[in-house]
């Protein structure tokens, strides 16, 4: 199905055409420093009222930055996120941090499953279950990660592994306000390439008929975003496609007027 012309449909109360509040998030990986929280204030400073009230805007900053993050954004709509946790609230897991510990500092949402926590720390789709459980737990949000790889795509079973992936993560009883489903071809991660907006109308809607199955009545409210080479030059069309509520973005979102940019796709 083409991108819808005109960009994303937000409407006057910030809704997209299907009632869903886009949400546009950035994941900072592991980049910056103290230095950093200068993006959050520049962010904040370029996001209009207007655009504010239409969209969800959330930075993702290394676990080092989280608390620093929290007090420049306070007061601003911006949400400050985790990039990962531990399954378990607390224990014998040296280096890991849990999400009662990122909700202690302020944090709202953690990203669950990045295709690089799957490829270089060997996470499973049990594993991705028990941290969006250990999420929902401390009243974090958590991000749900799907993708396939490249050579899955060329053997054409993209849809296969996202609707699995998604499937064995997505905990029961998942609700809008702790589960954002992000759809995220791992070929697509930093590459500046992208799918078509026909492909990903495709898994979007093949998504959400997933989501239906698995949460019922709720699923109609749970986002589903796409990441992967989202840039203010692509944003609209790629955010005007159907069923696409929002972006997760990784390289973008280092840069404030990168960021704005795509957050402008909603204005
Ligand atoms: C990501 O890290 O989730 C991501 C989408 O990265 P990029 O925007 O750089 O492709």
């Amino acid at each position: 199905m083409p991108a819808r012309g005109g960009g994303p449909a937000a409407g006057q109360d910030g809704m997209t055409s299907a009632g869903r509040r886009p949400l546009v998030a950035g994941n900072w990986k592991m980049n910056g420093t103290r230095a950093s929280t200068a993006v959050i204030e520049a962010v904040r400073g370029g996001l209009t009222p207007d655009l504010a009230s239409r969209i969800d805007v959330l930075i993702c900053p290394p676990s080092t930055l989280i608390s620093t993050c929290v007090q420049a954004a306070e007061g601003s709509p911006i949400a400050i996120g985790g990039q990962n946790l531990h399954a378990k609230p607390s224990g014998a897991f040296t280096g890991s941090i849990s999400a009662e510990m990122l909700a202690d500092l302020g944090a709202t949402y953690v990203i669950v499953g990045h295709s690089e926590r799957r490829a270089y720390h060997h996470e499973t789709d049990d594993g991705v279950h028990a941290k969006a459980l250990g999420a929902r737990r401390a009243g974090l949000c958590g991000i749900i990660c799907v993708g396939e790889t490249k050579e899955e795509g060329d053997q054409g079973r993209a849809l296969d592994i996202v609707r699995a992936q998604l499937a064995i993560g997505i905990p029961k009883g998942a609700t809008a306000r702790d589960t954002v489903i992000a759809y995220e071809p791992v070929w697509a991660i930093g590459t500046g390439l992208t799918p078509t907006p026909a492909d990903i109308a495709e898994v979007h809607a093949s998504l959400r008929e997933m989501l239906d199955k698995l949460v019922g009545e709720e699923a109609g409210r749970i986002r589903i975003i796409y990441g992967g080479s989202v840039k203010a030059g692509n944003a609209r069309q790629l955010l005007g496609v159907e069923n696409v509520d929002g972006a997760l973005v990784g390289g973008a979102s280092l840069v404030a007027e990168d960021f704005l940019g795509i957050c402008a796709a909603y204005a």
